[in-house]
């Protein structure tokens, strides 16, 4: 049930959990609003698709840049959040808010209420308030941890794209080169995909179930961040990565990818990229996608493939 509109943002008492069938009709209500009184700006792009070792790509060039400001710009953007573009308490601990400067259409950011690094590790609770949203919406859930994996904000968010979500056949681009990975229930390599990474199957089963949902996730990040070799070390703010990562999360498959750098000759990626999507700001950094092939922009802001 969402809160009241008088209630103030930052001080909203935990809610219940999200009821059944609410999210998506909240996501359009929410969003036609929020477009309509100019709280939400999308960036408008034309899609060209790519095609790479049988994948095909997904490269979208801005060709409206709204009123993004700069990544980094001051201030913390969720905390507290515009309370147009508020979506639905998800758990006690998170909350859905529409981004701001979508590029997809219904971009969601998943947030947590309290302010937490978002170079912290993810914890059951994340998980759950992901899960939550996507046994409601057939997702992409994605986590860019720490600014070389793509994050342009301090405050801890996860995101959700629906799906699917490039021009080609497949739901997710990358799942071209996903097929040969192993069924195993224990984190491993796909064969095809030619940077470092960890993947694992996941059956879809598990989104019916929200109550273990979240733990269930959370066992297979921390196999995966072992199976890529993404520490982790105890801060005052608890466990935090010791370097850049990101996390891909469907209904049927997790994928966990560190990172060397945040760009490759300008162009910057982030989780999205390694599902096959990528974003460039003009037509220059799209020619130069064009040249290098969309693969080896992914291989030059991840780890050499051992
Ligand atoms: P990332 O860049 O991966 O850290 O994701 C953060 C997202 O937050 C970006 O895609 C921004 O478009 C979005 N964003 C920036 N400012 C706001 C805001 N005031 N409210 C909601 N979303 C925002």
């Amino acid at each position: 049930m969402p809160v009241p509109p008088e209630t103030p943002r930052t001080m909203r008492q935990a809610q219940p959990a999200l009821a059944p069938g609410a999210l998506w009709p909240a996501i359009l209500e929410r969003a036609r609003h929020a477009l309509s009184i100019g709280a939400l700006q999308p960036i408008h792009t034309r899609q060209e698709a790519l095609d790479d070792a049988g994948v095909r790509f997904g490269v979208r060039c801005v060709s409206s840049l709204a009123h993004k400001p700069p990544a980094g710009a001051a201030g913390n953007p969720f905390a507290p959040y515009e309370p147009e573009l508020f979506v639905a308490d998800i758990s006690p601990t998170h909350v859905a808010l529409l981004n701001k400067f979508p590029v997809i259409e219904h971009h969601l950011l998943i947030v947590t209420r309290r302010f937490e690094p978002q170079d912290s590790a993810l914890a059951v609770g994340d998980f759950a308030a992901l899960a939550a949203c996507m046994a409601e919406l057939n997702g992409l859930g994605f986590y860019n941890a720490g600014t070389s994996a793509g994050a342009s904000q301090r405050h801890k968010h996860l995101q959700i794209v629906p799906l699917p979500l490039g021009p080609g056949e497949v739901e997710v681009p990358i799942e071209a080169l996903l097929e040969d990975a192993p069924a195993d229930a224990q984190p491993d390599r796909a064969p095809g995909l030619p940077f470092e990474h960890s993947f694992v199957r996941l059956n879809p089963a598990l989104f019916g179930d929200p109550d273990n949902a979240g733990e269930l996730l959370a066992e297979h990040y921390a196999a995966l961040l072992r199976t890529a070799s993404v520490a982790l070390i105890m801060s005052d703010r608890g466990p935090m990565a010791t370097q850049a990562y990101n996390l891909l999360v469907t209904r049927r498959w997790m994928l966990c990818v560190p990172r060397t750098q945040e760009c490759f000759d300008s162009i910057r990626v982030n989780a999205l990229g390694f599902a096959g999507s990528l974003l460039v700001k003009d037509e220059e950094r799209l020619e130069r996608v064009r040249r290098h092939g969309p693969l080896a922009v992914l291989r030059g802001v991840a780890r050499a493939r051992r």
